[in-house]
């Protein structure tokens, strides 16, 4: 029965085949040097290439090796979570399979989660310079618009590269929501953290499995998992429009009493402008309720217990330190 492990490496993989022969040759004589028994679990997320056939025949050779399957091809973020929900390392690394993230940098995380205690290591890019124009571009876009309309302070090009502990990946599993995006759900909640920077490598061999679609969905699940600006869009059209009905109400009233007016038109302009302005207020009222309901919906827990003196004391041993026990009522004092 081995060992229990402290480190386990979650790796999600779409039609990897390229790159995995690769990635498991670099990553395990590093996993060797870490000194702590892990296990590094591939999530195969429905890959329909030899990524399967390639992990059963790895895994024969690798005991720390671990294999799941997802049924259907779910997507980068899903594949991560399922395999933070199987995951029984103490602290758990997610990592692309594709070498952008330098497995070296895996047991630097490791050290400075224990050195500093903190419940989170972020890998911070450095360095993009090797990503394409357009993929920087349309980052900094996705983490500019992240910030200004949510209140996470997600780190500006941390990606999916990190470092948790068990108590945050609890915390995330705990998450009702089923379209995580992670990069964003880990920082909100707000756990003791550092961060280490790294170089973002090229994809070492295959392909992107990031096509703009995905990247787009992505994004909206960003903005719409944590900001319902959108919905507040209305409000904010309405209002402006009736700032408008009202110009155009004085417009319209100083034309009729100019006398150049056809019959019938003043009305006309001044109610299709104010009911359009109302329309839009009562849409913007109704989306801000739509959005309580759906933040209520998402059911984000308030707050995660760090320590309670209760537990402590009774994995202490009740016999060493006995409750006080109140005194009995028939006791008579003399
Ligand atoms: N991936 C996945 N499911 C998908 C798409 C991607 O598990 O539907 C994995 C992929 O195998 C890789 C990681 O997610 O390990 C990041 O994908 P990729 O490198 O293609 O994205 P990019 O770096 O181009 O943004
Ligand atoms: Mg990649």
């Amino acid at each position: 029965m081995p060992l229990s492990p402290v480190l386990t490496v979650v790796v999600p993989m779409y039609d990897e085949q390229e790159v995995l022969p690769l990635f498991v040759e670099r990553l395990r004589p590093l996993a060797e040097s870490w000194g702590v028994p892990y296990e590094v679990l591939c999530v195969d997320d429905g890959s329909t290439d030899a990524t399967p056939v390639l992990l059963q025949r790895l895994r024969r050779e690798w005991p720390q090796l671990r294999v799941v399957r997802l049924r259907a091809n779910s997507g980068h973020q899903a594949a991560i979570s399922a395999g933070l929900s199987l995951a029984r390392g103490d602290y758990v690394v997610t990592i692309d399979a594709d070498l952008q993230d330098p497995p070296e940098t895996i047991g630097e995380m490791l050290r400075v989660a224990r050195a500093e205690g903190v419940d989170v290591v972020y890998g911070v890019r450095e360095d993009r310079s090797s990503d394409t124009a357009f993929k920087r571009l349309t980052a900094r876009a996705f983490y500019r618009s992240i910030r200004a309309l949510s209140d996470v302070d997600a780190r500006v090009d941390a990606g999916d590269f990190r470092l948790m502990s068990r108590a945050t990946v609890e915390a995330v599993n705990a998450l009702p929501e089923s379209n995580r995006v992670l990069r964003l759900v880990v920082p909100a909640l707000g756990f003791p953290s550092a961060s280490v920077g790294y170089r973002r490598a090229p994809r070492a061999a295959g392909e992107s499995k990031y096509p703009l679609t995905k990247m787009i969905r992505l994004s909206v699940d960003a903005v719409t998992g944590f900001s319902i600006a959108p919905l507040r869009f209305a409000t904010w059209l309405g209002l402006l429009g009736g700032l408008a009905a009202l110009v155009v109400l004085v417009y319209a009233l100083v034309a009729m009493l100019l006398g150049n007016t056809l019959p019938g038109w003043t009305s006309t302009v001044v109610i299709v402008a104010a009911v359009g302005a109302v329309q839009l207020l009562a849409l913007g009222i109704l989306g801000e309720y739509v959005g309580r309901t759906y933040s209520a919906l998402q059911a984000r827990p308030a707050y995660f217990v760090a320590h309670d003196s209760l537990e402590q004391d009774a994995a202490r041993g009740d016999e060493e330190r006995p409750l006080p026990r109140p005194a009995a009522s028939g006791q008579t004092r003399t």
